[in-house]
């Protein structure tokens, strides 16, 4: 079946119904014919069934993007590439009502939240709009024997696979297609088994918009499988991936094959750290919802609360007392301000944090259970926060992804960067004060990709978000952004 404009305008069309994958501009059953199950976390049922892609299908959907890549796309200017990106700006802001329905209605986030994000995805691919024009060369001195004219430029790479994570696709997806469609790159996605939606619906505005078939096609199914071929295929020149550290090694290890190139995006175990002379009006709700946004399923989630000992008493009690002000619910309610998280798994992962905390000796200040009545067939879990946590407990090491906040007493600048350092984690971290040189020699020492004063979870895509340590390596977004969708061309060329 090709892809129509139906397929877009209505995202109803999506539910209870078999959704195909997106190879070649068209829509395609899986080789194996087999489906899976998408629920609604929200209510447990299902949304849609989707493909069940594996490698026969990936392997067929590298090659629609590297024939695309060899074919016409290579011959479209850097204006005509910008021209279909604002083509997709518009229609995306048209759509973006159905867009953030889906996705809401997909991975639970409510439905204020995904609306929200229509600013930052509509910056997004504005910004790849401009970076078309951004592929700057080098012409350089010459060296050697002969009017050698020497030059760098810039080509790019080919075929990029990406493999999405399920908390935020509705944005993720846009940093792997805009660079490719900005530098004239194809590419293949494995969206994340429990999150699809949102990327099927996407593709097909970029047909709708023009976009050649080929360029973008999205492959389905379960990461063990169709990821894996992805990230192992010897055709895909490069691999970008956003998940759990696990994954991120298996990826490596897979982009041995043909040496491809990586860009690995995973967790964090963030550090927020209040110092006494911090608003506390400000600092309060932000800490909370630092970790609460999106049910705590946010890679930069501050979920190490460092609260300064003078004021951590008064501190906890206010983030209780917000805490009980959050409204949970079916994200699909306006008023909700907290959804479910993504799977029963999940919920079973969260709660055995949540149920480890206490006998390790910390104090349950809020929430801690999983929520039941009209609630209880979706994946809902209280806003939850532990005070009197030490750095050693389970809760204050891992990664939890789920609400689950750990207050940390600290005494001195110097223990609180120690403390805060103290993991194999450097995704994000905030520090709260009114002394700007306290702020400063904070933001010099925490090892993190992302730094925030007075402020968190921010992103631009002007200046971009990046990782360290085990959260992984490449910056998404900022000026050089597209660059890593581009490869270094050496050339001489003797004048005679
Ligand atoms: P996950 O690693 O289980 O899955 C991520 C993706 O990898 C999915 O598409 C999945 O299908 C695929 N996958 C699974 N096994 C694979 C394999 N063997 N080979 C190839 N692909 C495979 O992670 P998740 O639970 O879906 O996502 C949550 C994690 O993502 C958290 O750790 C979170 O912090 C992280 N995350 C990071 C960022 C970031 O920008 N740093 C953003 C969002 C989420």
């Amino acid at each position: 079946m090709s892809i129509t404009a139906e397929h877009a305008t209505s995202p109803h069309l999506f539910l209870r119904k078999k959704l195909g994958h997106v190879i070649g501009g068209r829509i395609v059953e899986s080789e194996s014919g087999q489906y899976f199950d998408t629920l609604n976390p929200a209510t447990g049922q299902v949304l849609a069934r989707l493909a069940q892609g594996d490698a026969a299908d990936v392997d067929k959907a590298v090659r629609a993007a590297r024939a695309a890549f060899e074919g016409p796309w290579s011959k479209w200017t850097p204006y005509e590439r910008q021209a279909l990106l604002m083509r997709i700006h518009d229609l995306v802001e048209q759509r973006f009502e159905e867009m953030a329905q889906l996705e809401t209605l997909d991975m639970g986030s409510p439905i204020t939240r995904s609306r929200n994000l229509k600013k930052m995805v509509l910056q997004a691919i504005a910004y790849f709009a401009t970076q078309t024009m951004n592929s700057k060369g080098l012409l350089l001195p010459n060296n050697m024997v002969g009017n050698v004219k020497s030059m760098i430029v810039k080509a790019p790479l080919g075929v990029v696979g990406g493999v999405l994570a399920w908390n935020n696709p509705l944005v993720g997806q846009w940093f792997l297609v805009g660079g490719a469609l900005a530098t004239g790159c194809t590419v293949v996605l494995k969206p994340a088994e429990l999150a699809s939606l949102s990327v099927l619906y996407m593709v097909n505005l970029l047909h709708e918009a023009g976009m050649p078939e080929g360029v973008v096609n999205v492959v389905t199914g379960y990461g063990a499988v169709a990821g894996a071929a992805l990230a192992g295929h010897t055709d895909v020149d490069r691999i970008v991936f956003t998940g759990s550290v696990g994954t991120g090694r298996r990826i490596v290890e897979a982009s041995a094959s043909n040496l491809k190139r990586v860009q690995i995006e995973t967790g964090g175990k963030s550090p927020d750290i209040v110092f006494a002379d911090a608003d506390l009006d400000l600092a309060v709700p932000s800490a909370a919802m630092a970790v609460f946004n999106n049910s705590g399923q946010i890679c930069t989630a501050g979920t190490r609360l460092f609260v300064q000992r003078s004021i951590q008493e008064e501190f906890v009690e206010r983030l209780i007392t917000f805490t009980k002000t959050l409204r949970i619910g079916n994200g699909l309610d306006p008023d909700v301000q907290m959804g479910p998280v993504i799977s029963q798994q999940q919920l079973d992962r969260v709660m055995g944090y949540v149920e480890s905390a206490v006998p390790e000796g910390a104090t349950l200040a809020a929430g801690g259970q999983r929520l039941g009545g009209d609630l209880a067939s979706g994946y809902f879990i209280e806003p939850t926060v532990f005070s009197n946590v030490t750095p050693q407990m389970k809760i204050a090491r891992e990664e939890i992804f789920g609400p689950v906040l750990s207050v940390l007493p600290f005494d001195t600048e110097e223990e609180v960067l120690h403390l805060a350092n103290a993991t194999e984690y450097g995704l994000g971290g905030a520090v709260w004060t009114r002394n700007l040189s306290t702020g400063m020699r904070m933001v010099d020492g925490i090892k993190a990709g992302s730094v925030w004063v007075n402020c968190y979870g921010g992103l631009d895509i002007g200046v971009g978000m990046a990782g360290y340590k085990m959260s992984g390596y490449g910056i998404k977004g900022g000026p050089g952004y597209t660059d890593a969708f581009l490869y270094e061309k050496c050339v001489y060329i003797n004048v005679p």
